[in-house]
């Protein structure tokens, strides 16, 4: 892993506060960054301190007053290098993903692919930030809209998708003319000084001012400084949904935008009519890929009384087929969870999804002996339980299915809404009129909702995000690049008269 550090330019110990090409001093305390692979301490990095924060806002404030100046197809172009920069680095950040967070180094590769398609989305993008021309109701006028740049986006980030989600924001909000400020997990601080390290030597290539690109270390209270920060107009926000209330109240308070993308506790609704062979494998991949880490893991299964039993009995032998081990070694399909803390939460949930009356078809437990020394890696599970259950409602961040019964399509519907988030869906199901049901406005309640494919592996090029106690917020393709620009309505008299609103006469 040395050499894949050299290769990202990240040493034993590292600054964690940076503006572009400088690196701001700071005297806050040492983060140290630990693999769940196998504990090893990769480096440490020192966290931003007040004044360090500070410095770097101010740099970040006027690298926006001459960035945002940039045509924005000029901006476009940077980041077309940024994404041409990637595709150079793919290997070693895909690597430096995997083993910093422990998922599959495919899954590292294709984090790293998501950001190259987002940079390349953002170029077509920057010539396409159009607004609309209206009909005025008065002679002589020409009314029409256009979209400017808001100015510092603080981007907050989870540690699941450590560089992914950075570059969703900050490719669009680059190309809008904004500048953003980012924060990272705690828990993956290597992957995010990795993106700073290739952004600003693009960015020093092409004269990109100071501040456009700004990254900040450290915990919660770096979050909260952030949330409460006026000068930040708009902050993207991922993570568990505990954090996003937080900060969802913080920036509300001061009357600031907030681009929330929380957690999810997503469904699969397995029909009477469904091909099997494509349901289990996207049960499987949606359950215990990314060691079910993923705000898109499939957590709950709601399956037609009149297939549960063989349905059920083709999940369990498949679940025997899992390999959990290194995530590095592409023969394993499941890797370590993020900390023992995880591990924790994930025992206490199987603990009180029996107590709740849960039924473990196939047992969880924490692996021992030559391999699994970190303590990271567990087995994913599957328990039969009741959708009311506080387990089947709640978000728990690790491999754990449970599985339902359902009789009526109706009721199908009714589990799969049944529960406070609203991120992703999908219906197995050859039925016409039960697909297009399950996706009417009387179907899933959404913002993901999938015919014949799971609940994760989401494009880029659609707009990505969730309902409810997920957030709304929507990110990456369609037109999520709205949220981070500001919409001017201009109307322009070029007649001789000046006709007043509602009529009004004001002779002088
Ligand atoms: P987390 O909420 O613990 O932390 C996320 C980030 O928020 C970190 O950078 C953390 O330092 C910061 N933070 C924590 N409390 C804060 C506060 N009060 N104010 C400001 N910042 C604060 O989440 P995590 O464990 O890193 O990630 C897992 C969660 O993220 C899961 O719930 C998952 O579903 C969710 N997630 C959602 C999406 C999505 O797009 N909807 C994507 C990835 C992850």
């Amino acid at each position: 892993m040395e050499d894949i550090l050299n290769q990202l330019g990240i040493r034993s110990q590292n600054h964690g506060t940076a503006t572009g090409t400088n690196w701001v001093e700071s005297s806050g305390h040492t983060i140290a960054s630990f693999s769940p692979v196998d504990n090893k301490q990769l480096a440490t990095v020192i966290t931003t301190d007040e004044a360090a924060y500070e410095k770097a806002i101010t740099t970040t404030q006027q690298g926006f007053l001459e960035w945002r100046m940039w045509p924005s197809p000029k901006r476009g172009e940077v980041v077309r290098q940024l994404g041409d920069a990637l595709r150079e680095k793919k290997e070693a950040l895909g690597k430096l993903v995997s083993y910093e967070m422990g998922k599959s180094l495919q899954e590292g590769l294709g984090e790293v692919q998501e950001m190259i398609d987002i940079c390349d989305f953002a170029l077509g993008l920057s010539r396409q930030l159009h607004g609309l021309t209206m009909h005025s109701e008065r002679p002589g006028h020409r009314m029409y809209e256009q979209w400017h740049p808001l100015g510092i986006v603080g981007i907050i980030s989870a540690f699941n998708f450590p560089v992914a989600v950075w570059s969703w924001n900050a490719a669009l909000a680059w190309v809008c003319g904004d500048v953003c400020i980012w924060k990272p997990s705690e828990k993956t601080p290597l992957c995010a000084l990795a993106c700073q390290n290739i952004v600003s030597e693009v960015f020093a290539r092409n004269g990109v001012p100071e501040g456009v690109s700004t990254l900040v270390i450290g915990e919660r209270d770096l979050g909260e400084r952030i949330s409460a920060d006026n000068r930040i107009p708009l902050v993207s926000a991922t993570g568990s949904t505990r954090m996003g209330k937080a900060v969802g109240a913080a920036v509300g308070a001061r009357l600031g935008r907030s681009l929330l993308e929380l957690g999810g506790n997503n469904a699969i609704i397995i029909t009477p009519d469904a091909d099997l062979k494509i349901a289990i494998t996207a049960c499987m991949f949606g359950a215990v890929g990314t060691a079910g880490q993923r705000c898109t893991t499939t957590r709950r299964l709601i399956i037609h009384n009149s297939i549960y039993d063989t349905f059920k009995e083709k999940l369990v032998a498949a679940y025997g087929q899992l390999r959990i081990g290194n995530p590095l070694d592409a023969a394993n399909h499941v890797g370590p969870l993020i900390d023992t803390d995880a591990v924790s939460h994930y025992l206490a949930a199987i603990e009180q999804s029996k107590k709740e009356g849960g039924h473990f078809i196939v047992e969880g437990g924490v692996l021992e002996g030559a391999g699994y020394e970190s303590g990271c890696y567990v087995k994913p599970c599957i328990a039969e339980a009741e959708p009311h259950h506080s387990m089947v409602q709640h978000e728990t961040f690790a491999p754990i299915l449970y599985l339902m019964r359902y009789h009526t399509f109706e009721e199908a519907i009714a589990i799969q809404n049944g529960v406070p988030q609203g991120l992703s869906s999908a219906i197995m199901t050859l039925n016409l009129r039960e697909a297009e049901q399950f996706l009417s406005h009387a179907g899933s309640d959404c913002g993901i909702a999938n015919v014949n494919i799971g609940t994760s592996g989401a494009e880029i090029g659609g707009a990505f995000g969730g309902e409810k106690e997920t957030g709304g917020g929507r990110e990456s393709g369609s037109d999520a690049w709205r949220v981070y620009m500001r919409r001017q309505t201009n109307t322009i008299n070029y007649s001789n008269q000046l006709p007043l609103a509602q009529g009004i006469k004001f002779d002088l």
